[in-house]
């Protein structure tokens, strides 16, 4: 499982996080929802030290993250972003194939059986070949995942992955997320889609200015939320 205590962190004199924390049980899915510029991209990054907190802890099954080689940990920590950020002059199978020999240190051999099995997962085994620019948005992101998964992570990380999607594309990337969901990953996704964080997550927090304001499970959020912030933010996106 994962757990955030008390999370704080600055850029210069601006407090972004405001002691953020968050506890996501061995293989549950926390949903993270808030508006824009709430913080929700800085506290994903500070899950796998692409930020460093300036207070608070960050506990990886009960380990904290922040001693030891934050390359190691973000071996074990999965991150899925808004663009894709694949190598655009690599066919999609050495997207996957590269880290894997470079970080997990497999043979070609090895590493190309495990790709094209994960490729197979996300349904783009015939894709294997191509280059990520011919393929669809939809399908760039699909080759993301796979890419992250088939370092086999402890945890995933999705920072509003099925924005920058046309909307008919949107549904089997989703699709993809909630599989893996129910597969039983850890794992912390920012979304704007309500749906989503209510059909598939364990918890649902809300940041507002730094703060998680309010979280629990998905029906209190949704239904019956306290707080008058989360209740005028979900007036606004509903
Ligand atoms: P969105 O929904 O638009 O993606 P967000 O909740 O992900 O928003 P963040 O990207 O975490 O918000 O940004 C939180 C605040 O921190 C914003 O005010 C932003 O301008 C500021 N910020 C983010 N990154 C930096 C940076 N590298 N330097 C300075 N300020 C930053
Ligand atoms: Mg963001």
């Amino acid at each position: 499982g994962l757990t955030a205590r008390d999370i704080h962190l600055s850029f210069g004199r601006t407090k972004v996080l405001r002691g953020v924390d968050l506890d996501v049980p061995p293989g549950g899915t926390a949903c993270l929802i808030g508006p824009s510029g709430s913080g929700k991209s800085t506290f994903l990054r500070t899950i796998n030290r692409l930020l460093e907190p300036d207070r608070g802890d960050i506990l990886l099954d009960g380990v904290s993250v922040l001693d030891g080689d934050p390359d190691a940990l973000r071996r074990q920590i999965g991150m899925v972003f808004q663009q894709f950020n694949l190598f655009p002059h690599m066919s999609v199978l050495r997207n996957l194939t590269l880290p894997l020999r470079r970080i997990r240190r497999l043979s070609a051999d090895e590493a190309e059986e495990t790709a094209r099995r994960q490729l197979e997962l996300v349904g783009l085994a015939d894709k294997a070949g191509a280059r990520p620019g011919s393929l669809s948005g939809g399908q760039q992101q699909r080759v993301a995942i796979a890419r992250a998964l088939a370092m086999r992570p402890r945890v995933m990380l999705f920072d509003e992955a099925t924005s920058a999607l046309d909307p008919e594309l949107v549904k089997g990337v989703l699709g993809i997320m909630s599989d893996l969901s129910r597969q039983g990953m850890t794992m912390v996704v920012v979304t704007h889609e309500m749906g989503f964080a209510r059909e598939v997550a364990d918890t649902v927090a809300f940041l507002d200015r730094g703060v998680a304001v309010e979280s629990g499970p998905p029906e209190q959020i949704f239904d019956a939320p306290r707080s008058p912030r989360l209740r005028r933010f979900l007036a606004d996106v509903l």
